[in-house]
């Protein structure tokens, strides 16, 4: 664990560091783009299920498709075929079984909470959190992304690679679940600046910190990393200019 500055300037230091690396408004974040409008739950909700396995910018064609053909309602959804369903979706991928969850949770939408998904986001935000986790496909992160994008919730909601840095720059052991690394950065970042901590670290993970072969001599923050400091003791990295 990094100990020799505390949790707070940390992550005051890291948020300013990737502020000044990246700029969240080129990057075309699908629940941003959602977020923007009329901060529908449902649509928010179709939308981080589409971007599963996803990159944004095929989750954000599948998205248009399918409002193309129906409006993104519980009720009109669940008249649909799940074919109809799969088949405007396809560039998501896994579309097959992203459209059965789609058509199951607006059934479900429908008969548990009156055919508005608002209904269950007006619970104890525990029990919305866990409600919402009994829905097809949704689990812990698409879940905190939907509460966060409500602001129901201030938390940043843990993806591939929010679990990737956290553990190299050595703030959660190499084993750590969604559960321990959401509430370690929930310690670090101020709860204004966990929204934008979600979207940066994203695209620190896309752009530098990547799964293979990360791009360590450039990264912007890797005085405070870990990992980095572990190769320089092991010569894999040569400070000196
Ligand atoms: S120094 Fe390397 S491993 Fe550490 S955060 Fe940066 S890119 Fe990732």
């Amino acid at each position: 664990m990094i100990k020799s500055i505390d949790d707070e300037s940390l992550g005051s230091w890291l948020i300013e560091r990737l502020r000044n690396r990246y700029d969240i408004a080129k990057f075309g974040f699908i629940s941003s783009f959602i977020r923007r409008g009329d901060r529908n739950p449902f649509k928010i909700l179709v939308a981080t299920i589409l971007s599963q396995n996803s990159t944004d910018k095929a989750a954000m064609a599948a998205y248009r498709n399918l409002e193309k053909i129906v409006d993104i309602t519980p009720s009109s959804i669940a008249k649909l075929n799940s074919k109809v369903i799969a088949s405007a979706i396809k560039p998501a991928g896994l579309h097959r079984s992203k459209a059965e969850a789609i058509k199951k949770l607006s059934r479900i939408i429908i008969t548990k909470y009156g055919g508005d998904l608002s209904n269950l986001l007006k619970k104890d935000v525990i029990d919305a959190r866990r409600e919402l986790m009994e829905l097809p496909k949704v689990g812990p992160k698409t879940s905190d992304v939907l509460l966060v994008s409500m602001g129901i919730l201030k938390t940043v909601p843990v993806d591939t690679h929010i679990s990737r840095i956290a553990k190299r720059l050595g703030l959660v052991p190499l084993k750590a679940d969604y559960e321990t690394i959401r509430k370690r950065l929930d310690e670090i970042f101020r709860e204004d600046d966990r929204y934008e901590a979600h979207l940066l670290l994203i695209l620190h993970g896309r752009e530098t910190c990547k799964a293979i072969n990360p791009l360590c001599n450039e990264c912007v923050i890797n005085e405070r990393c870990a990992y980095y400091k572990s190769l320089i003791r092991q010569n894999y990295i040569c400070t000196r200019t």
